[in-house]
């Protein structure tokens, strides 16, 4: 039989191909635009974490990423209140929209790690609050009455700033790295990588990819991610960059006629950037 509506298509010329965005047109190739229509609506929800001892870029970093002011600066106006007695963990949320495309973000900032004189365990709050996420979703989930949309607040990355010492890891970021990276997925980065010369940086990559091995530290992306061929390919090639060397500004500077977010120094102006290699 045929499928008959109001709004049917007019008959195309032949090799025309039908228009999927058309609510009448039925083929299962419709279930796609179905579902793009629908995520755009819906938008999505990402929650990003950072983590590293006060000043090494973080919140900078992330108003870099997004092109907007999605962190709050960590300086505070009170020297006593400019580090907190224990690891705080404070959300900020935003809408933002790129191309049509609805995002809520959420940066997840933990204001004292790492910031103590004795910093042993400061990554169990951190474990705890990730943990707590699980639960609380999982609980949404078992609900008999189950929302349609359950609030996501659970940490789908978590961002690790190393100091840029060109040197290897440090006790505490092997510790926090070894707990969490069982929890999240870690993406762990070298912050401030502007104050590294081409070589330091690469040789501080390459023993920070041996730490990590050496320690069982898994970061993102893992193994399980590699579903086929295609995919540990793309995956390959991530793990060979990892850690990423970043460099962060707020501040827009005119370059060869081009807007960019940089550092303007004494030396030239470095462009704002997730650097590969
Ligand atoms: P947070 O405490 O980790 O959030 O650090 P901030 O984002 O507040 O940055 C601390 C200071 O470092 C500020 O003066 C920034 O301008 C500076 N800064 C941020 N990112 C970079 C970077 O990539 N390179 C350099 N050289 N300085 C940076």
């Amino acid at each position: 039989y045929s499928v008959k509506r109001r709004d049917a298509p007019q008959p195309q010329a032949k090799g025309e191909k039908t228009p999927i965005s058309d609510t009448s047109y039925v083929g299962i190739d419709a279930i796609l635009e179905q579902m793009r229509r629908k995520a755009m609506k819906q938008g999505f929800e990402f929650n990003v974490m950072v983590v590293g001892q006060s000043g090494l870029g973080k919140s900078t970093l992330m108003n870099t990423l997004f092109k907007s002011k999605v962190s709050r600066k960590s300086v505070q106006p009170n020297v006593e209140e400019r580090i907190p007695k224990t690891v705080e963990i404070k959300s900020v949320s935003h809408d933002v929209e790129e191309k049509g495309v609805r995002m809520k973000l959420t940066v997840i900032d933990t204001p004292g790690f790492g910031d103590q004189i004795n910093n042993e365990n400061c990554w169990q709050p951190i474990m705890k609050f990730i943990n707590d996420q699980y639960e609380a979703y999982l609980q949404e989930e078992i609900n008999i009455n189950r929302k349609k949309r359950i609030p996501d607040t659970r940490v789908h990355c978590c961002i690790y700033f190393i100091p840029p010492t060109g040197h290897c890891l440090r006790p505490l970021d092997v510790e926090f790295m070894r707990h969490l990276s069982k929890v999240v997925n870690i993406v762990p980065v070298i912050a401030k990588a502007d104050t590294l010369t081409l070589e330091e940086r690469d040789s501080f990559k390459k023993t920070i990819r041996e730490e990590l091995r050496a320690n069982g530290i898994d970061v993102y992306p893992q193994k399980e991610f590699d579903e086929d061929a295609e995919d540990r390919m793309i995956n390959d090639k991530i793990r060979e960059m990892i850690p990423f060397a970043v460099v962060g500004s707020d501040q827009e500077y005119q370059v060869n006629g081009k807007r960019i977010l940089g550092r303007k120094t004494k030396w030239g102006t470095i462009e704002g950037n997730i650097h590969e290699l």
